[in-house]
């Protein structure tokens, strides 16, 4: 038998051209979007920043998909996907696992994105060399095989870029190619580099409430600025719970968020760590108990 885990993220890995290529052109049109500012085109990245990083992939590709914080419906299961998608950082399955691979073996050999192999090679460098994102179908089966059941989810997983260029054609329509520039290339690099800090900065520097075998760190820059995903050293010791932030100071807007959809009764099953009662599982599930 193969070795179970065929997976070694590497910098001995075959360069990546395409993401190379799409990366680096989207970091110089974005450098565009600067000189065709206007309010319109603030607001319209700002609105669709919220609904693809937060909503999509903190609150879907994170919180849900990959550690399975709470239970959705199929729909709300595929709504909170596709809005992730428009974040371009790859389909739902490839996102879920690499994710999985980072927790699984978190600052080890086998870690994606370690900052112990560097700095750059943990923000972005992981991406241009090897298979981090796009892992063997043996790899996947093991890593994601609830995501793969659902054909949907196997569709955009392929195609996952398809939603920006709807987005796009949308955008353009009402705001003309600046509001492209700023709402889809403009916010899509700089919304990389955020959800990239949580993999390099939140491995470096923060505090850490929890002494884990890993480097995480809670870091209250990234957390600012990825609605909550910076409380990481929460986060790797408590991962299945969807509440990041452990205390008032920790701010998690992606929690307070999924708390919203709980009482609206779109989502149940919340697993949510309480620093009191040391406790992650849903109180549904402690009731029964
Ligand atoms: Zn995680
Ligand atoms: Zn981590």
């Amino acid at each position: 038998m193969k070795n179970v885990v065929d997976f070694e993220p590497s910098k001995k890995g075959k360069y990546n051209w395409n993401t190379i290529f799409f990366v680096a052109t989207f970091h110089l049109a974005a450098i565009g979007a600067f000189f065709t500012f206007s309010w319109a085109n603030l607001t319209a990245a700002f609105i669709v920043w919220w609904f693809a990083n937060s909503w999509g992939v903190g609150i879907g590709y994170h919180r849900l998909l990959s550690h399975r914080g709470f239970t959705a419906s199929k729909w709300m299961v595929r709504f909170l996907a596709t809005l992730a998608t428009l974040g371009l950082q790859s389909g739902p399955i490839s996102w879920t696992t690499t994710h999985r691979l980072h927790h699984a073996f978190t600052d080890q050999e086998r870690d994606p994105h370690s900052p112990r192999k560097g700095v750059w090679w943990s923000h972005m460098g992981w991406i241009f060399q090897g298979t981090a994102q796009n892992q063997p179908l043996s790899v996947r089966q093991r890593y994601s095989p609830d995501l793969m059941k659902d054909p949907y989810l196997v569709f955009i997983d392929k195609y996952y870029w398809v939603t920006s260029l709807i987005l796009a054609a949308g955008l353009f329509a009402i705001g003309g190619w600046t509001m492209v520039l700023w709402a889809v290339v403009l916010r899509v690099t700089i919304s990389w580099h955020f959800t990239w800090m949580v993999n390099s900065a939140t491995h470096l520097w923060g505090y850490r409430r929890f002494e884990t075998r890993d480097d995480s760190r809670n870091n209250i820059l990234v957390a600012a600025v990825t609605f909550g995903e910076g409380w990481h050293n929460n986060h790797h010791t408590y991962a299945r719970s969807a509440k990041h932030g452990f205390t008032w100071k920790e701010f998690d807007i992606n929690w307070y968020q999924i708390r919203l959809f709980e009482l609206l009764g779109l989502i149940h099953n919340v697993y949510a760590f309480d620093l009191k009662t040391q406790s992650e599982a849903p109180k549904e599930m402690l009731k029964a108990a």
